[in-house]
């Protein structure tokens, strides 16, 4: 096969962004425009995972075909990309045609045991990690043990052999240097220490993945489209660590050298932005900063901020959501909490105003409207809005306007401005106006 290499490389700065029905491309771009416009680069990345599609009964090519279109009605010049986000070895071959950017889901496999011959090849292999380690930029050092090596190994090193066969498969396909991989651990239940981290990215090395962005598992819990829930002093310590530990191993391991962190479950998680931009700006590293399903609770919120047939779509979506609670938060256990005593019950939201479902639904803390398990079921009821297939997307087309608003505004001044500008985030009251 001959390839031509594009080389392709992802720029300091980057968001991806979810678009569940593929109809909001247009309107975050937007939001990377308006970060151009203030002078920052934010690279947009389309990212949508198997899991998504299987659920919505769409194909990657949908999202290549909105992202296209997107780029072209906003004569956006920059690059962008299509992420098939958290693939495995079963679910990649659908992807390879229309995705250019690959998250490597090998969370499963970890801790797995590797075999003894495996684990004593990698601790020869890598006689740097015994001893002291001291990390370039913090105060910090590490003392590892030849059994703490070891043991580490042996909880790792099958789930990056794992990825090691993923990124093998996509490079076969599509060539090295045509696309960007990403390997994600985070979704599930143990946090990841920052010398886990360095552990991880040695063996990454060692299996030849040129790897540009990296998912670990952070401390606290990520829930969808909800704030970060852990101690958010503590969060920024841990974070610089972690660049720290990733300059480490660019420079010890010839690791590509825009490699960089990914933070998944990354939208609404306001409380640690000012610690993520302090943080990059402390180190002058990039951040990819990982969305999706918030986009479409705009749409819900732009629905209902319409009103009429907008609105009363909006409380049946939450009904029927409310009625399959159980099967719809089931796949999203470990990322998700919602607490059934707070879901108001469908009766009560069926008399519901404009506002009040808006401002139960948007995302504004300390607000006594707002509610979190409310805004999580929905976050996670886009079942519901498939199955009502044209019901749904035939109302999204004539609402676009008002949802384009929501949805550019949500990313725009509440993601990309605290988190790349460095912006405190806009506050918005109930009624959407900033207040
Ligand atoms: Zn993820």
């Amino acid at each position: 096969m001959n390839v031509e290499n594009k080389h392709l490389k992802l720029a300091k700065y980057s968001i991806g962004i979810g678009d569940r029905f593929a109809h909001q491309a247009k309107a975050q771009l937007q939001a990377c425009v308006q970060a151009l416009q203030n002078g920052v680069q934010v690279i947009p990345v389309w990212n949508k995972s198997n899991r998504e599609h299987t659920i919505i009964g769409s194909e990657p090519l949908s999202v290549r075909r909105a992202a296209d279109a997107a780029v072209q009605a906003l004569h956006w010049e920059e690059p962008y990309f299509c992420d098939a986000d958290h693939i495995t070895l079963q679910t990649v071959d659908r992807f390879l045609d229309s995705c250019d950017f690959y998250t490597i889901d090998v969370a499963d496999s970890i801790g797995t045991p590797a075999t003894a011959a495996d684990m004593e090849s990698f601790v020869r292999r890598h006689p740097e990690l015994l001893g002291r380690v001291q990390l370039e930029g913090v105060d910090e050092h590490f003392e590892v043990t030849r059994e703490h090596l070891t043991r580490t190994a042996e909880k790792f090193l099958v789930a990056v052999k794992k990825a090691g066969e993923v990124y093998r498969k996509i490079e076969n396909a599509k060539g090295a240097g045509n696309f960007i991989p990403e390997i994600s651990m985070d979704e599930t239940d143990r946090t990841q220490s920052t010398m886990e981290l360095l552990i991880i990215l040695a063996a990454i090395a060692d299996e030849g993945i040129p790897v540009q962005t990296i998912a670990p598992k952070f401390s606290g819990r990520f829930n969808k489209g909800v704030d970060y829930v852990g101690d958010v002093a503590q969060f920024e310590p841990e974070l610089a660590l972690d660049v720290a530990a990733i300059t480490y191993a660019v420079r010890q391991y010839g690791l590509p050298e825009n490699l960089k962190l990914s933070v998944h479950s990354g939208s609404d998680k306001f409380s640690i932005y000012p610690a993520i931009h302090a943080t990059i700006k402390r180190f002058n590293a990039g951040v990819h900063l990982k969305t999706a399903g918030t986009t479409w609770l705009e749409e819900l919120i732009g629905l209902a901020e319409a009103g009429g047939d907008g609105l009363a779509r909006a409380k049946e979506i939450y009904s029927e959501a409310f009625a399959g609670r159980d099967e719809l938060c089931r796949p999203y256990a470990t990322v998700i909490d919602v607490e059934p005593a707070k879901l108001p019950p469908p009766d009560e939201v069926r008399g519901w105003s404009s506002e009040q479902y808006t401002s139960a639904l948007r995302h504004v803390s300390g607000t006594a409207a707002y509610n979190s398990s409310f805004r999580q079921l929905l976050h996670v009821g886009f079942k519901v809005a498939a199955r009502m297939g044209r019901r749904y997307l035939d109302l999204l087309e004539l609402n676009e306007a008002v949802i384009a608003k929501n949805v550019t505004e949500n990313l725009y001044d509440r993601h990309i401005g605290p988190v790349f500008l460095g912006r405190a985030g806009t506050v918005r009251n109930s009624t959407g106006r900033n207040a």
